[in-house]
Formats: C-alpha cells, sequence, structure tokens
C-alpha cells in the first residue's frame, strides 16, 4: 500500500478510499508530510503560506437547532439570547479595517425570528456602507438553508435574493461530518447530509462563491470521514464537470468538547496534521486547503508541512471560544510563527475575490 500511494503522489493520481483509510490508520507522519508537501507544492509555491486577517460576527446565538456538540446556542426566550445591534456589528468590521484585514464571516443560530429580509437589509447595508474595502461571509450553509425552509422558499431563491443585496460568498460552516448517520446522532434537527451538499451545490450554481470545511473529533469513525471527503470530491466533480469553479478551499478545524452536552476530548496535534494530509491528498480538485489557527493555535502552523497552504489570523469567534478555543489577539506572533515553520507570510486579501459569475 505505501509503494502504491507513493506512485500516485508521484504520478499526481486520485487515491481511492480505501487507500485514504490507510493514510488515517496506518500510514507513518512522516511519509504523510512528504507526500502532502509535494502535492502542495504542485497547486502552490513552495515554502510560501497566505493567511487572512479575519474574524467571525457572531450576530444571534438564537437557535433552535439544539446539536448536542454546540456550547453556544440559547433557546428563543432564553435571557442571555441576542441579536447584535447594527452598530456593534460595524465597530466590529472597523476594527478589523483598523487591523488591516479587510475580512469577516457571519454565523449566528437558526434564529426563527430573522427571516429573509433581515439578511438582505443587514448585508445590502453593509455593502452600501464599506463597498468593497471589506469582503463577509454572508452566513453559512446550514443558515442558508434554516432561511429558506422558514420563509419557505427553495434555496435559489434565497440564494439570488442574497446575490441581488451584495452578497458573494455563502461559506461551508455547518457541515461538521457529512454523513446523514452523524446528523442523526448529533443533529437531527439541522438537516441531513443531503440536503446540505444540495444546497451547497445550489448556492455555486447561482454564481455564488462557497467553501468546503470539515471538523474531526466528535465521534465519527475514520469511515465516516472518508464519506465526508469523497462526497465533496464528488460534488467539486460534478461542478467542475459543468465548467463551474466549484469551492475555492477547505478548511478543516478540531472540535472543542468543552460546556455542551456531548462532551469528549479534543484530538491530539498529531491526528489533525494527518487529517490535513489526507484532505490534502484526497480532495485532488481542491486547490486551496487551509488549517485553523482558531482551533489549532501553534499547531495549526506545523499544518503547513502536511498539506496545508493558508492559514487564518482570528480576533473572535463565539461559536468556537464558548468550546473551550483560545484566541491569540497578537497578529505578528502568528506571522512570526509560520516563518519559524519556515513559510514566508503573504496576506491573502479577500476584497479582491474572483469576481461573480452571472447566471
Ligand atoms: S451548531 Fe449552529 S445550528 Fe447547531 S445548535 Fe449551535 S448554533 Fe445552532
Amino acid at each position: 500500500m505505501r509503494a502504491r500511494i507513493s506512485e500516485k503522489v508521484a504520478a499526481g493520481t486520485r487515491i481511492t478510499d480505501e487507500e485514504a483509510t490507510y493514510l488515517y490508520t496506518e500510514a507513518d507522519l512522516a511519509d504523510l508530510r512528504t507526500w502532502s508537501t509535494t502535492v502542495r507544492d504542485r497547486h502552490h509555491a513552495a515554502n510560501q503560506a497566505t493567511y487572512l486577517i479575519m474574524r467571525i460576527i457572531n450576530y444571534t446565538n438564537v437557535c433552535v437547532a439544539k446539536c448536542d456538540y454546540c456550547s453556544f446556542y440559547r433557546l428563543p426566550k432564553a435571557p442571555d439570547g441576542y441579536l447584535l445591534p447594527q452598530d456593534q456589528i460595524y465597530a466590529k468590521i472597523d476594527e478589523i479595517l483598523e487591523l488591516g484585514g479587510d475580512f469577516v464571516g457571519f454565523n449566528g443560530g437558526f434564529n426563527p425570528k430573522l427571516k429573509l429580509d433581515w439578511y438582505q437589509n443587514t448585508f445590502r447595508q453593509i455593502r452600501e456602507r464599506y463597498g468593497d474595502t471589506i469582503e463577509f461571509y454572508a452566513l453559512t450553509v446550514a443558515e442558508m438553508m434554516y432561511v429558506a425552509k422558514l420563509c419557505r422558499l427553495p434555496y435559489e431563491t434565497v440564494c439570488l435574493a442574497l446575490k441581488d443585496a451584495g452578497v458573494r460568498w455563502i461559506t461551508g460552516g455547518g457541515s461538521e461530518i457529512l454523513t446523514n448517520a452523524f446528523r442523526l446522532r448529533h443533529s437531527p434537527q439541522k438537516y441531513t447530509a443531503d440536503d446540505y451538499l444540495e444546497a451547497q451545490e445550489t448556492i455555486m450554481r447561482c454564481g455564488l462563491h462557497s467553501t468546503g470545511t470539515m471538523v474531526i473529533g466528535f465521534d465519527e469513525s475514520i469511515d465516516e470521514r472518508v464519506e465526508h471527503l469523497r462526497r465533496v470530491r464528488q460534488m467539486q466533480d460534478r461542478l467542475r464537470g459543468d465548467g463551474l469553479p466549484g469551492l475555492f478551499s477547505f478548511l478543516s478545524w478540531t472540535y472543542k468538547p468543552y460546556h455542551n452536552e456531548l462532551g469528549g476530548l479534543e484530538v491530539d496535534g498529531d491526528s489533525y496534521l494527518r487529517h490535513l494530509a489526507v484532505a490534502r491528498l484526497y480532495l485532488d480538485n481542491i486547490s486551496h486547503m487551509r488549517t485553523s489557527v482558531l482551533t489549532q493555535n501553534d499547531n495549526a502552523l506545523r499544518g503547513l508541512h502536511f498539506g496545508a497552504n493558508d492559514f487564518d489570523i482570528p480576533l473572535e469567534d463565539e461559536v468556537t471560544q464558548m468550546a473551550g478555543a483560545v484566541i491569540n489577539r497578537n497578529i505578528q506572533d502568528i506571522i512570526n510563527q509560520a516563518e519559524a515553520e519556515g513559510f514566508t507570510p503573504v496576506f491573502r486579501p479577500m476584497a479582491q475575490a474572483p469576481a461573480l459569475r452571472n447566471v
């Protein structure tokens, strides 16, 4: 198996599910480092890594989905449920701009009080106020799905309405592990994996940008991890086969087990590196692999040796912080760590992302 994979990496041939399972369970970490770097360097300049300076704006913590791994949500009518006022949203964007960043991601909950018009108004006003100086992920795939369900609208209608309001990205958050069995175990009220992928494909067929994500470290089996990767690769094949760009990037982060119903233990650092390498090797049709400083801190920069070419410098994300993530707000410190790993960090401007495609 080792020789076969080595030959495939050298030839640039696609690896199978069986080989991915071997990479997760038996392959030597040194081999994974070598192989994933070979593939990484085919897609990107060797010894260079791009980064974003960003924050997640958690605009509401009210949510009815009740995922058992979530430490963030509050049910409607809970005394500490909130919806951020507009001036606080603007203050958070202003701070990112002052620090040299140009990117925020919106991530809240399934809040039954917020209909499509709230999102349209919010994003339209941000686009009018900031123009192209800021880029934003407007919602995750999962939140877009909830808005569609709440308003009894097809995904396509919601996507096109958001696009008309100035939205360019609906990001792949809320995927966790994309198997129907995982959904049933942990978030039965959220959506199935089939629904999620249908919604994400619709987003991209509507001409919006999207990203792939995956969270490891719950109770998922290796088969479930491979299934997640397989379904993402298949979707990307379909989109690329139709001449569309598909997912811009794939971000892997780790579950934080504190202050929620599910609990458990944190994934160890080497398991995260192993997963990054497997994702790089398996997802041959996605260019950018992102490593998560938000959930892995220093270890995320080691991930640049395991197939990742891009990292985040986060200022805030209440969802993961409530579950135990500790954020280092010293931007230069994180840049220095990437340099110490032997990489030249290069700021990746989000405000210059590729133009949207008309449909
Ligand atoms: S993970 Fe998201 S959808 Fe699930 S309960 Fe938390 S906020 Fe709601």
